[in-house]
């Protein structure tokens, strides 16, 4: 996988990222960030950026929030060039994607729960239980020995040993719901994404990613990964820790702030003025 550096860019119209939220309430100032960070990426390279809408997690869902995190992406002048996907609507894809992985015998059926893997700080390696009436997940058996290598554009290289760092991961939940690690890698394949560029915080997840992707057969995008906002006590700004939604009415004096924390502080002259011009 090649590396490509901030710098680096060559115009590439087959360029496509995208922009991944999930609808867990308001875009906050870092997921500006990310959005950002991607479509900047993306005209840069003359490419297409698009927005897929993570909604494959009812419970975690706040109702309403996917159309205002649409709402305020369109506010900053961050609007798709092709129609918003959503998740919600894609399970026959992901359940045809499952039944490969299972045909292949790559998947098993588990039925331990949270509190028998704390023993393993979590993470699973073998079951702990057998017999029960739980409705069972779906694990991706990893084995001992599964080291997944990448280039990030910004961090260079890095690997990851899946089984010690991850373990046997899910991917259908016992609830019944896909998991994101499944379901982001269908789409990125099914909507043909070139390169992703998004928050450090999901960096854990992309050596998964890049072995379901190797193992499904689909191409692998190139993977950058940005900094996160932090608050001042070192905390990522998420909508776990509350942080607010991002005030559109603000939308000017935002973007030049995201703008410089991406390193690209807006000219003077350019103070007041609109996202799109800036
Ligand atoms: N839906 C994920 C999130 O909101 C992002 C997924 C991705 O960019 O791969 O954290």
């Amino acid at each position: 996988m090649a590396a490509r550096g901030a710098n680096q860019i060559m115009p590439d119209s087959a360029y496509r990222g995208r922009f991944a939220p999930s609808p867990t309430g308001p875009l906050h100032f870092g997921s500006l960030l990310a959005a950002l960070g991607s479509w900047l990426f993306a005209r840069q390279a003359g490419g297409a950026w698009l927005v897929r809408v993570e909604d494959l997690d009812p419970p975690r869902e706040v109702p309403g929030s996917a159309a205002q995190q649409l709402a305020t992406l369109d506010a900053f002048g961050l609007v798709p060039d092709e129609p918003v996907w959503r998740q919600s609507r894609r399970g026959d894809a992901y359940a045809a994607a499952l039944a490969r992985l299972e045909a292949a015998g790559l998947t098993f059926a588990c039925r331990c729960s949270r509190a028998d893997l704390s023993a393993s700080g979590g993470l699973h390696r073998a079951c702990t239980t057998h017999a029960n009436d739980r409705h069972p997940a779906i694990r991706m058996r990893v084995e001992d020995g599964c080291r997944i290598a990448f280039v990030d554009g910004l961090r260079g290289a890095l690997a990851q040993d899946l089984h010690h760092a991850v373990g046997d991961f899910v991917l259908r939940r016992r609830e019944g719901y896909i998991a994101y690690q499944l379901a982001v890698v269908v789409d990125d394949a099914a909507q043909g994404i070139t390169d992703v560029v998004r928050g450090i915080d999901l960096l854990d997840s992309t050596p998964r990613q890049l072995w379901l992707q190797r193992l499904l057969g689909f191409a692998t995008p190139r993977y950058m990964h940005l900094p996160v906002v932090v608050r001042p006590d070192g905390e990522k700004l998420s909508k776990q820790t509350g942080a607010a939604g991002v005030d559109t009415r603000e939308a000017s004096t935002l973007a030049s702030r995201a703008l410089a924390c991406l390193g690209h502080p807006p000219p003077a002259e350019l103070a007041g003025a609109a996202p799109a011009e800036l």
